[in-house]
């Protein structure tokens, strides 16, 4: 099986060097028989080849099982016309990968507040206000004249109750409880029909309670007690914004793993961004896209009946637990020393 890998801008290539350390370990240990196809996305084939998302990249994304996709540097690029495709929206939209889903998980204990998270955001991801994506032509946001810009927001029945089934389905094998995140009080008729979704798909699930939660008190029961939390149902720009404030609660944005994925095509993407401002200097944390990754294993077990992958995924969660326990082999965004690479080799050795 042959995995995709775009290790994209900033200390993208750096952490997607550190994860591929440890999966070529599982890979060997578990006898998963996959390969890596290593193709160039973001600036670097934005100069050379006048793209940040070449057409034969994304043609073999298309054909991909599964992809590991490092951060991306989109404030930087330039206009779509000028090749400065977003590559995480892009292959969202072509490829139907529209649940993000996001665990936050307090590795060390507890959390920053002191209270232990153990929660899982799902993030509609291919819609919302995100103008790069949410139109078939053209994009969501325009200027009438130079001083008025305007930004469309689009919410669709068909989106809202897919992720709600995605979020019921997981909570079903988690805690049972699903906080719907929303601004109906204001955005009556999108964030509306997006409730209306959520409790439609509640009726399926009477074991799995439904709470319901206004976006800005969420934003501040999460620092208040973020254990009250299980899975949280959310649109695209609520969950972007939560699911960056819930990791760094847990810990650090650092330990943030992450997949989008559909029906039938799944990606792993570190939660965080490109982090230009530590990029090359053998600081990041590798530990969201080695997660990120092992989110990938496990949906590719479930999609090819493999278990054997889950038990690999559950492995490099199992030691990079054991790894964080002590002050030694932790990155500096937790206290820590250890360098990037040295992450990478060290959890591929426990392993
Ligand atoms: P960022 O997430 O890159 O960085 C925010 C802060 O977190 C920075 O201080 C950074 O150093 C730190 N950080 C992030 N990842 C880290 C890691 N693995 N280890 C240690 N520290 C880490 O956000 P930003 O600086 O606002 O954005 C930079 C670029 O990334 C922008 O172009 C933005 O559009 C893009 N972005 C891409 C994605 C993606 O590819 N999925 C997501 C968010 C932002």
């Amino acid at each position: 099986m042959k995995i995709l890998v775009l290790p994209g801008d900033g200390i993208g290539p750096e952490i997607t060097e550190a994860t591929l350390n440890v999966l070529d370990r599982v890979n060997a240990k578990f006898r998963l028989g996959l390969e890596w196809q290593m193709a160039e996305i973001g600036l670097a084939s934005l100069k050379k080849r006048g793209s940040t998302l070449p057409e034969d990249v994304m043609e073999a994304a298309r054909s991909a099982p599964g992809i590991i996709l490092g951060p991306v540097d989109h404030l930087q690029y330039p206009a779509r016309e000028q090749g400065g495709i977003n590559p995480s929206g892009e292959l969202r939209v072509k490829l139907d990968l529209f649940a993000n889903i996001r665990p936050a998980k307090s590795r060390m204990g507890v959390g920053l507040t002191g209270k232990p998270v153990d929660l899982v955001i799902f993030r509609e991801c291919t819609e919302g206000f995100y103008a790069d994506r949410n139109m078939f032509m053209g994009r969501g946001e325009f200027m009438p004249t130079p001083d008025v810009a305007l930004a469309v927001r689009k919410v669709t029945a068909r989106q809202c109750h897919r992720i709600a089934r995605v979020a019921f389905e997981w909570a079903r094998k988690r805690r049972k409880r699903v906080t719907a995140v929303h601004k109906a009080n204001v955005l009556h008729i999108s964030d509306g029909l997006f409730l209306r979704e959520v409790r439609k798909v509640a009726q399926e699930y009477p074991d799995v309670e439904l709470d319901e939660k206004i976006v800005d008190a969420m934003a501040a029961l999460l620092v208040r007690d973020p254990s009250k939390f299980d899975c949280i149902v959310t649109g695209n720009m609520f969950g972007d914004i939560l699911s960056d404030e819930a990791s760094e609660i847990s810990g650090s944005l650092g330990l943030a793993g992450s997949v989008m994925a559909g029906d039938d095509a799944c990606c792993a993407q570190a939660q965080h961004g490109s982090a230009p401002d530590i990029q090359g200097q053998d600081k990041a944390n590798p530990t969201s896209l080695i997660l990120s990754a092992a989110m990938l294993l496990d949906w590719l077990a479930g999609r090819h009946q493999r278990n054997v992958f889950r038990e690999a995924a559950q492995a490099i969660e199992s030691a990079i637990d054991a790894a964080l326990q002590s002050a030694d082999t932790r990155t500096p965004d937790l206290g820590g020393k250890l360098g990037t690479r040295a992450l990478g080799k060290h959890l591929a050795e426990r392993l």
